[in-house]
């Protein structure tokens, strides 16, 4: 798809850029005035590592800086949420607080009694799903808040495909926070849209109303190009990102919506003039459709091919536009979480061991076998098939020690499960240190639990067993197991004239704050956090190196 997505948008938004422009040679200082952060929803180490031969743009300009492709996301819970809040805080979710993209508080008084991650549940009249967005479940401050204590002229500004991620990396004060809502790039901060955000609107309304631009066959992607049929009939593969005018979920799910948000991001970059003021700037990323085309077609098809090859082609764009603003900027990009590919698709490459889940294994269902046995009313178990499990709180003392005592046994005695945990047991367990590779099960849900907001049971299924037992449109694979394959991802680092560094050594997401602190030269104390600075590829402060114990907040 030889697209320029992000020129193509920005092209009616920056009426000063000018991509054939040389790059004005940066003034060096030290520390550089903007860091930008970007996350690649659900861009896995596995999908960096396939495709960094192919990238010659913006993924290829990062991967000649400090390159750590054995990134994790240390923790169990490998969803959207919980890993954003990992990116700028320097903490694991047991931190943060962000367990999940939702959890279950059965004491809510409205009738709806899941809470989404960024949603202020006390307004009135909302629910998970007509929510209020707020950053008000985020325990702990962001890398923007720590730079505003040290430098209160420094802006923190945040945009993004989804409301969730502007608001983990933004945190709670951000000068701005602009992301998508369906329809158009929105906030909750009550701003009226800036003029960058009115032309991104204007561009995006446009791009959306007329027909995509055709496809061309990138001759690489074209060699994935293999349809299968899932179970329901739907066909993924082929390469195709279908899309009516005027269909903004396909625009969502298309290689153009990154483009659309690096092109807000330029915009605001000028507007605002980040990186041009008396303090250093914040300006984090957050880029979805990666996501989305996963969810929707698998990660391990042509789809993502031609995706990630656009987004090389945009992030290369839209360095080429940094470049000629003359300021001297830094870039770290990262990744929320990894994903697993179709099982149909994994069957066919010999991964034998790849299935989607019994439906038998739902907390409705098994709630239901439970109900039956104990001959007790209600829906016994709340929640998903997999991870967070919670007993209905109607069941009193011991009634509820045996609904907690039979669900660990169906659980445990499934073939598709490989572990299930009493939060009794997780809670037992310390939180870990070290290398994440080598963290038991439990471990890494300790490193995602939180007493308030974690389920009573964390339930986990055996490798390459998917947890959508029927497929359809927009869902066909998912993340949010502790694999590898969900846990660990790229992080890079890059700089204008820094050297090129490819350590092999595992770096945890939430060591990227206090390394960011080191690279702006901020000294502000964070108190105690979970992640540590790396020196690999900025000068720590002593007490901040790996290794070091410091004293608890
Ligand atoms: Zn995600």
């Amino acid at each position: 798809m030889r697209l320029k997505l992000f020129a193509a948008i920005a092209a009616c938004l920056l009426p000063a850029m000018a991509c054939a422009q040389a790059p004005a040679e940066p003034p060096r200082s030290n520390p550089p005035r903007l860091l930008i952060v970007i996350s690649v929803d659900q861009f896995s180490a596995d999908l960096f590592d396939k495709y960094r031969p192919q990238f010659t743009a913006g993924l290829a300009r990062l991967a000649t800086g400090t390159v750590f492709h054995n990134g994790y996301q240390s923790h169990a819970a490998t969803e959207t949420c919980p890993g954003h809040s990992t990116l700028l805080t320097g903490d694991r979710p047991a931190t943060t607080g962000i367990v999940a993209n939702s959890w279950v508080n059965q004491n809510l008084s409205r009738s709806d009694k899941t809470i989404y991650c960024a949603e202020d549940e006390s307004a009135p009249g909302t629910s998970s799903i007509t929510y209020k967005a707020s950053q008000l479940h985020l325990r702990v401050p962001t890398l923007g808040e720590f730079m505003k204590r040290q430098w209160p002229t420094s802006r923190n500004v945040a945009v993004s495909g989804k409301d969730r991620a502007a608001i983990m990396m933004g945190g709670h004060n951000p000068d701005a926070r602009w992301y998508w809502d369906g329809k158009k790039f929105a906030t909750d901060l009550g701003a009226l849209p800036p003029p960058a955000v009115d032309r991104a609107n204007a561009a995006v309304v446009a791009a959306i109303a007329t027909p995509p631009p055709p496809l061309v066959p990138d001759p690489y992607c074209a060699t994935k190009a293999t349809p299968y049929t899932l179970p329901g009939g739907m066909v993924v593969g082929n390469g195709v990102f279908a899309r009516a005018a005027g269909d903004v979920n396909a625009f969502r799910a298309s290689p153009q919506f990154d483009g659309a948000v690096l092109a807000l991001a330029g915009a605001l970059v000028q507007d605002m003039r980040l990186g041009s003021g008396q303090a250093p700037d914040l300006l984090s990323i957050s880029l979805s459709a990666t996501d989305y085309i996963g969810h929707g077609l698998g990660p391990g098809g042509q789809e993502m091919c031609l995706q990630l090859l656009s987004l090389d082609r945009s992030l290369g764009d839209f360095f080429r536009f940094m470049d000629s603003t003359g300021v001297d900027y830094a870039v770290i990009l990262s990744a929320d979480h990894g994903g697993l590919d179709i099982p149909e698709r994994l069957q066919a490459k010999g991964v034998k061991d790849a299935v989607r889940v019994d439906k038998n294994l739902t907390a409705t269902n098994v709630g239901k076998t439970i109900a039956a046995k104990l001959g007790v009313q209600g829906p016994v178990l709340l929640g998903d098939v997999s991870g967070d499990v919670y007993i209905d709180e109607a069941l009193k003392g011991g009634e509820r020690a045996r609904a907690l005592s039979e669900a660990l046994a169906i659980y445990r005695a499934h073939p598709q499960v490989q572990a299930a945990f009493s939060r009794q047991q997780i809670e037992a367990t310390a939180m870990p240190a070290g290398d994440p590779v080598k963290w038991s099960l439990i471990e890494r849900a300790r490193a995602s639990y939180d007493r308030e907001r974690s389920g009573d049971i964390v339930v986990m299924l055996k490798p390459h067993v998917m947890p959508i037992a029927e497929p359809h449109a927009g869902f066909v694979a998912t993340h949010g197991s502790p694999w590898d394959y969900d846990r660990r991802v790229p992080i890079l680092f890059w700089r204008a004239g820094e050297p090129s560094s490819q350590p092999e050594a595992h770096m945890e997401t939430a060591d990227i704050m206090p390394t960011a602190a080191a690279i702006l030269g901020l000294s502000t104390d964070f108190g105690r956090i979970d992640g540590h600075c790396r020196p690999e590829v900025a000068q720590c402060p002593v007490s901040q190196a790996v290794g070091t114990e410091r004293g608890r907040r």
